[in-house]
């Protein structure tokens, strides 16, 4: 976002960054084993291709000098603000401003976007004695790597994307692991390789040939989604993954706790090759009854064991899209109070209520698929169209009809209940307390760009500056 600003000389922003250094979510995840689990390529800035990726899916800690090394090509550096923890964030509207409140000071502003991430702040379970356990204990978003795991007791909690990575790491070096899973994920090959040095110099000499790979690798991407957005189509998946699993795992018990009752594609896949065969190494026990409490010592578990460890790992998830809580709109309501159980935006970007507001990455648009930057990108042109939009009417602000905003909700519920992530069997945190999804897109990538293509004034309130009885007209 702020380096499309600069570049079409709308310059007079900041960047407000709670933490001290950027890189969102690839400067928090540095597990061991971290990487993307799209394709490079693909996951990238379409306006900063790199030649240099190291691997088809590339570590955590390239991903991130990437991110910066792209931040400081563009010059966007010194515009952020580092340390500055939004607190609250409310619209005044006889000023149509945004008055927002950070942990070092205030700030103004005709417009506020969002980039929080939908996956920001990790949630450790709720399981009794969890802050009584003696050892090391932290979350898979928060690794500290400071302990020793060589030769450890070590226990994991969870078995989704994040475990999937660390598990065939950490198990390489652990006396024991013990994974604690309560719900068995699919997994689909990943087949990584290190990208070679020919590749990488055609690379650099024909920038076409990346272009051509990223293209590739956004078919293929696309391809998977056609299975999810229908329920039952992706069923014959199941069948090609359980037969993957028995070469994977000789030892019918474990693949038996390995194998989903529901339809593949319904949670987020796991893209790896190592995790099931880390699974079956003698150092690991995979066990599935359920977690009832922690003691100093370790986890017990439903049927009443108590399993030793040395050091725990809550490989858990997150909370889901924590982008509202400090946000109040026209009426002063705070966007998830507006919300309540089911979040919604028009786009996945505006609300009704909350003038001159845009997230990036908002309710509606991850996927279970491809690359998420493509999404942002789109919210990022669309947010400039509107801010042009705006400012071409002396100022004053854009707040999107409450109708469209009803209709384009109810389209999203509709479409989504066909798809495998609403009814393929299983919960998931693409599901929220309604049993529909506020968090994912229901059509293919290409659609959600053409809808974000042009911003469309008619599907908003125009108000000029000092214009004050329109939206209360409306
Ligand atoms: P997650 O997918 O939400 O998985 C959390 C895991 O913890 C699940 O297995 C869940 O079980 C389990 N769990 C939660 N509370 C529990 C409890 N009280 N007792 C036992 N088990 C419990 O979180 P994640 O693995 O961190 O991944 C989150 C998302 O981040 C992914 O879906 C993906 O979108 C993204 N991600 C991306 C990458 C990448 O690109 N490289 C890597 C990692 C993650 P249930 O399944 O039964 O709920």
């Amino acid at each position: 976002m702020a380096i499309r600003l600069r570049q079409v000389g709308l310059d007079d922003f900041v960047v407000l960054e709670r933490a001290d250094d950027l890189g969102g979510t690839w400067r928090d995840n540095q597990y061991p084993g971290c990487a993307v689990d799209v394709q490079s390529h693909l996951y990238s800035y379409s306006f900063a291709p790199n030649p240099d990726w190291s691997h088809v899916y590339s570590p955590q800690p390239e991903i991130w000098a990437y991110i910066r090394r792209t931040a400081e090509a563009h010059g966007v550096l010194p515009r952020v603000r580092f340390g500055h923890e939004v607190t609250d964030a409310t619209w005044d509207d006889d000023a149509q401003r945004w008055l927002v409140t950070t942990a070092a000071g205030r700030v103004e502003a005709r417009f506020l976007v969002s980039g929080m991430g939908p996956l920001s702040n990790p949630i450790p379970p709720r399981i009794p004695g969890l802050d009584t356990f003696a050892g090391p204990c932290f979350h898979s978003a928060r690794w500290e790597h400071e302990h020793d795991l060589r030769g450890k007791r070590i226990g994991v909690i969870g078995t989704g994307s994040s475990a999937a990575q660390f598990v065939p790491e950490v198990q390489k070096v652990a006396g024991h692991l013990t994974v604690f899973q309560r719900s068995p994920g699919w997994t689909i090959p990943r087949m990584n390789r290190r990208i070679t040095r020919v590749e990488h110099a055609l690379f650099r000499r024909f920038p076409v040939l990346q272009r051509l790979a990223r293209g590739r690798q956004f078919l293929y991407r696309e391809s998977l989604a056609f299975g999810w957005l229908k329920d039952g189509r992706s069923n014959w998946l199941g069948a090609v993954l359980k037969l993957r699993l028995r070469a994977q795992v000789k030892d019918p018990e474990l693949r038996a706790k390995l194998t989903p009752d529901y339809h593949p594609g319904c949670k987020r896949m796991i893209v790896s090759d190592d995790f099931a065969p880390a699974l079956a190494r003698p150092n690991v026990a995979l066990v599935t009854d359920a977690v009832s409490s922690i003691t100093p010592g370790g986890v017990v578990t439903a049927d009443g064991t108590e399993h030793p460890l040395d050091v725990l790992i809550l490989a858990t998830g997150f909370e889901i899209m924590p982008v509202a809580d400090p946000l109040r709109g026209r009426d002063g309501v705070p966007l998830t109070e507006h919300w309540g159980a089911h979040r919604s935006a028009y786009l996945g970007t505006a609300v009704a209520g909350y003038p001159n507001y845009f997230m990036l990455g908002g309710p509606n648009t991850a996927t279970g698929h491809t690359s998420a930057l493509l999404y942002v990108e789109a919210h990022v042109e669309y947010v400039i169209q509107a801010v042009r939009a705006v400012l071409a009417r002396g100022g004053g602000s854009a707040e999107v009809r409450a109708d469209v905003d009803a209709a384009y909700r109810q389209e999203m519920a509709e479409r989504l209940r066909r798809t495998v992530w609403v009814s393929g069997g299983c919960t998931s945190w693409y599901l929220d307390a309604t049993g529909g999804s506020s968090a994912l897109w229901p059509g293919y990538t290409f659609e959600f760009r053409r809808r974000l293509r042009t911003f469309d004034p008619g599907d908003y309130v125009m108000r000029g500056a000092g214009d004050r009885e329109t939206v209360a007209a409306a």
